[in-house]
């Protein structure tokens, strides 16, 4: 029992694209609960990787388990969202025309299927469950304004609180704090280390003060597999890491 205490577990994933091996030899632990963040110089794999984890892309070799029974690799992609795998990519993508409260309602019905699109029809558990989102997100004034008045950061906060509201064990963010403002990221830290412990999360970033404010332990990917790993301070202050962001 390999994944044991895990969330999420990949052993020795490789992947080639024409003979290119974006991601060679793999291995990745991930606790219940945790906030790992992954950094990396362009190139490394980051996306590769999330894409593996998703079922967007099929590893070549290797192994990659949910908890410790789920085989991933046994599952499509819309099979691993619905196993409480939520992905959110750089760019926000709410739906403008409707309301933040609409945009929230929307994520209840897919892939579980609930079926409601009005309010009254939503069962107690999920008004709860909007609502608590609705908090969490900082957005509990806005909910009548359409998505699209929003900013930036409201946006890409939306569409996290959409990934909520389908209760996810694990949430991969894809620099969730690019394009935001000071006060933003400074509020996104605070919405992530108060989902982290129900949540899991993975955070690819490039912004090493945001980093700093949630990290604990921080993975280095380099040339498909990992170069380094611990404290933001150890990893900064590893050779081979100063190297591949220094010597290139
Ligand atoms: P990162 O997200 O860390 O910048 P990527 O995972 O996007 O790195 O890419 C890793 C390597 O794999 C890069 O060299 C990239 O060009 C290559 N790569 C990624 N996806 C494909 C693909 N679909 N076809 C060919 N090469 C790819």
């Amino acid at each position: 029992d390999l994944a044991h205490g895990r969330i999420l577990y990949l052993e020795e994933v490789s992947v080639s694209f024409d003979g290119f091996r974006a991601i060679n030899k793999l291995s990745l632990d991930i606790a219940p609960g945790e906030l790992r963040c992954i950094i990396g110089p362009n190139g490394a794999g980051k996306t590769t990787m999330m894409d593996i984890i998703t079922g967007k892309t099929r590893p070549d070799a290797g192994q990659v388990f949910f908890g410790s029974t789920i085989d991933l690799l046994r599952h499509s992609e819309a099979e691993i969202a619905g196993l409480g795998i939520g992905r959110k990519f750089q760019k926000p993508t709410v739906f403008e025309a409707l309301t933040v409260f609409e945009n929230l309602e929307l994520a209840l019905k897919s892939p579980r299927g609930v079926a409601s699109a009005l309010w009254h029809r939503l069962s107690g558990v999920q008004r709860d469950r909007l609502g608590e989102v609705l908090t969490l997100i900082q957005l509990s004034d806005q909910w009548q304004r359409p998505a699209g008045l929003l900013s930036h950061g409201q946006k890409q906060w939306l569409e996290i609180g959409m990934l909520l509201m389908q209760e996810p064990k694990l949430l991969l963010l894809d620099e969730p704090v690019a394009g935001m403002t000071d006060q933003e990221t400074e509020r996104t830290a605070e919405l992530f280390l108060s989902l982290k412990g129900k949540h899991s999360l993975i955070v690819v970033e490039h912004d090493m003060s945001f980093i700093a404010r949630i990290s604990e332990i921080v993975t280095v990917l380099c040339e498909g597999a990992v170069l380094a790993q611990g404290t933001l301070a150890q990893v900064q202050a590893d050779e081979r890491v100063i190297e591949v962001y220094l010597g290139r």
